[in-house]
């Protein structure tokens, strides 16, 4: 598959069409923002391990029988995948408090929950993502109450599918970002990634970060957290 012209440029990637009307490719870049782009900056090496990461995962819950917008994985950094509508929701999971749950309701980050909970953000970067719940989505039209129901399914099937999986690579699961597009037919697929820029991940041993949060909070150390991921992920232990 050829790609033709681009189509989109993101933050983190670049969208261009194909050869083939139903799919898209995505090229990861280097390129890291945080805080809605008010910080930026560049993290060696992330776009090709957030390529393969993404691919490896969408591979494992497509097998759990998850539908995602996966195709084929082109080189280290380009990937083909289907051509959907995105719906501009960010759907938050979270198994341990973190982030802007512990700055929202003032608890300390760390705090196991007995259950993972789930929240929405509308997708607007004018308006910098603000909380919605589902009936704000309901009355804004941003999907139906079907489409709601299996995005939530969906989103609490990919943590449990997910959170078994990196328990055991040694990495506690902490909280995530999903997008989900409808494709041609509208049906609803898993889209965008999945990787250290839109998961916390923790050592489950240490609790050492080893996420995004080493970029966001300058702690150091941000290409050594995403290749300690990605070489659990591969086995090279
Ligand atoms: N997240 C993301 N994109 C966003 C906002 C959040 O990928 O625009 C991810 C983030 O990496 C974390 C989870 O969603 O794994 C929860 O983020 P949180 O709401 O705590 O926001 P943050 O503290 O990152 O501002």
């Amino acid at each position: 598959m050829e790609k033709t012209v681009q189509l989109y440029e993101g933050k983190a990637k670049k969208v261009y069409a194909t050869t083939d009307e139903n799919c898209v490719i995505v090229d990861y870049k280097d390129d890291a923002t945080a805080f809605n782009g008010l910080k930026k900056g560049t993290i060696a090496g992330k776009g090709s391990i957030n390529n393969r990461m993404t691919n490896m995962m969408m591979q494992l819950l497509e097998k759990e029988g998850v539908p995602t917008h996966f195709v084929e994985e082109l080189s280290d950094r380009e990937t083909v995948v289907k051509k959907v509508s995105i719906i501009p929701l960010e759907v938050i999971i979270r198994n341990i408090s973190a982030g802007s749950f512990s700055k929202r309701y003032g608890v300390q980050e760390g705090i196991v929950f007995e259950q993972p909970t789930i929240e929405f953000s509308y997708k607007n970067d004018d308006l910098g993502d603000p909380l919605i719940n589902e009936y704000h989505a309901l009355a804004l039209k941003i999907a139906t109450r079907e489409e709601i129901d299996t995005i939530k399914a969906m989103a609490f099937k990919v943590n449990e599918v997910m959170k078994t999986f990196f328990k055991g690579l040694g990495i506690d699961l902490v909280d995530f970002k999903l997008e989900f597009g409808k494709v041609a037919d509208g049906t609803i697929v898993l889209a965008d990634e999945i990787s250290p820029d839109t998961c916390r991940f923790w050592d489950s041993e240490t609790h050492e970060k080893l996420d995004k949060d080493r970029f966001r909070r300058d702690l150091g150390g941000v290409e050594d957290a995403y290749q300690e991921v990605f070489k659990r992920l591969t086995g090279n232990m």
